[in-house]
């Protein structure tokens, strides 16, 4: 008994002296996080101002400005000594967790970029390379320079089959011309990635990327086995359309007859027009109108925004938040069309999200959960446009004219988000296989994928690189599957708005319009706490269970 009082003042003692060491742990961890912020807040506010006035100027010795800005910000988090520090420092599992987590995003910021500077070097000049000679390239028709557009126009309106198919071959033509060049950077960037220790560049991306190989995998075969039976119902009946509109049969149908390059988007056969609604409405003021009712106001957003078309300026749309303080803007080229009312609440479903962080968060988490996470929010408001009960409300359209768009847009965007996840899959699985081993015979690949998941015959003769003029692998490397996880989440927030917030039976004639709790909710639980936590538990938090298939599959594919 006495032995055991008298070790009291010794443990004790330990005990208070081991709370020193973690307090002045904790400390350092507090200083590292300020020094940090120090550095780089002001440069990327700077580099945000400097991006604005490029894009809505289109004055060349802006955007340079932005990239020695950008590249300054790159070697911050390519310094060795700080990334052992907060590597360190990680490992010492700071108790507040606020503090854990602006660690967690210093550490993946830092391990994309611990590259050496030869290898990095190598690799920014390929990659602006390639990226050049993308954007430089111009498509030849019997050896006459066509635009983008000029394609996408014979895809969707011509109907003699040999044009056609000249279109969609111009439209690949880039592909052969940058492949090269393309997967020379692939190799140099799996070299730099394994030198980190993973096995690939695309596995690195994943990882920087707060994500799991593992867990994607199981989301696309999920969305593969629900969807494979409804598509190809689908895709029959509308191959019956199109084979007729080109007096052909269906088996003859080829990729050129899918109005799309790469068919993701629907062809336009079922589609009632929706710009009639649209002509002669403001879309700006909808939009204020709209986002007020809900209670998430934006007349600060849209007063520095830069919304109307203008010489030199970015010919689409963004949202940009400048200092995570408040400044939000948009850049659009608004018009009285239903695109344009899609584009521009879809602009302001992300410049809301930035808006809304709590300004009580730290600098380092007060941004999106995920990109994919501000995506779901764009793409949850941006489906209004084509929902006739918003419509009817937003734009006082009588009973009649909604039951006539319902009926029509309800098909088309159903037949849209199923070929969505055919064409995602084809995405993921071939950019995977891509980076996992660039020498194989990509081109036959490709089609290989196509054939099964899109359910296009691929054309005859040797298959070429055609793939590769697909934006996305130049400019947003490993980066496509967020585009369906947005979706997925959009869908689950969707659910849980109608069955948990507004306490609905179903979302039969549900319009969003006017209902002050969807604002509250989205502020609450997305909005508020930014990157607070990793972007799985924020949707626990929000939703009551992790991300899922299953609300996307129940608005879209099981009715
Ligand atoms: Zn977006």
């Amino acid at each position: 008994m006495r032995r055991l009082l008298s070790l009291w003042p010794v443990t004790l003692c330990l005990i208070l002296c081991l709370g020193c060491a973690v307090d002045s742990r904790q400390d350092e961890v507090a200083r590292v996080v300020q020094d940090h912020v120090a550095r780089v807040e002001p440069l990327s506010r700077q580099a945000n101002l400097t991006y604005w006035e490029a894009a809505t100027t289109g004055e060349v010795d802006k955007f340079e400005e932005y990239a020695r800005l950008q590249l300054q910000i790159r070697r911050i988090y390519s310094e060795p000594s700080g990334f052992a520090r907060v590597k360190a420092l990680r490992k010492s599992d700071p108790r507040d967790l606020r503090l854990a987590r602006q660690l967690d995003k210093f550490y993946y910021a830092y391990v994309q970029n611990q590259i050496e500077p030869d290898l990095l070097k190598e690799i920014v000049e390929l990659d602006t390379k390639v990226q050049e000679a993308y954007n430089n390239y111009r498509a030849t028709i019997d050896g006459r320079k066509v635009t983008m557009s000029d394609i996408y126009t014979s895809l969707t309106t011509q109907t003699d089959c040999a044009k056609r198919e000249a279109a969609w071959r111009a439209s690949k033509q880039v592909g052969n011309t940058i492949v090269a060049d393309f997967l020379r950077l692939v190799r140099l960037r799996n070299q730099a990635a394994r030198r980190l220790g993973f096995d690939n560049f695309h596995t690195m991306t994943i990882v920087a990327g707060e994500q799991k190989t593992r867990e994607l995998d199981n989301i696309f075969d999920e969305l593969d086995r629900l969807t494979r039976k409804p598509f190809a119902a689908m895709k029959k009946e509308l191959d019956g359309v199109l084979a007729k509109s080109y007096g052909i049969t269906p088996e003859e149908l080829m990729p050129w007859h899918y109005h799309d390059p790469f068919f993701q988007r629907t062809p336009l056969v079922y589609e009632l027009d929706l710009d009639q609604y649209y002509k002669g409405r403001d879309v700006k003021e909808l939009s204020r109108r709209y986002y007020a009712g809900i209670g998430l106001p934006i007349e600060d957003i849209l007063a520095r925004s830069d919304l109307y078309d203008r010489e030199g300026k970015y010919p689409h749309a963004f949202s940009h938040d400048v200092d995570r303080s408040g400044d939000v803007r948009v850049l659009a080229n608004l018009q009285d069309t239903e695109r344009w009312m899609e584009t521009l609440l879809h602009e302001l479903g992300h410049a809301i999200y930035d808006r809304y962080h709590d300004p009580n968060e730290p600098w380092l988490l007060r941004e999106p959960a995920h990109p994919f996470a501000t995506e779901a929010i764009a793409m949850f408001f941006g489906r209004l446009s084509r929902n006739a009960a918003w419509m009817q409300q937003m734009l006082n359209l009588s009973d009649e004219e909604t039951v006539k768009i319902m009926q029509v847009s309800d098909r088309y965007l159903r037949f849209q988000q199923i070929l969505f996840v055919r064409w995602a899959l084809v995405m993921y699985r071939f950019e995977k296989a891509l980076y996992a081993d660039p020498d194989q015979n990509l081109n036959d690949l490709w089609w290989d994928l196509v054939e099964e998941y899109q359910l296009i015959r691929r054309p005859p003769g040797q298959a070429d690189a055609g793939w590769l003029s697909k934006l996305h692998f130049t400019t947003a490397p490993c980066y496509y599957h967020n585009y369906m996880l947005g979706e997925l989440l959009a869908s689950q927030l969707h659910d849980c708005l109608v069955h948990k917030v507004l306490k609905l039976e179903s979302d039969k004639g549900l319009s969003y319009v006017g209902d002050q709790r969807v604002g509250r909710y989205l502020r609450e639980n997305v909005f508020g706490p930014g990157a607070r936590y990793p972007w799985n538990e924020m949707i626990v938090r929000a939703t009551g269970r992790r991300l899922s298939p299953k609300y996307f599959v129940e608005q879209f594919v099981s009715q």
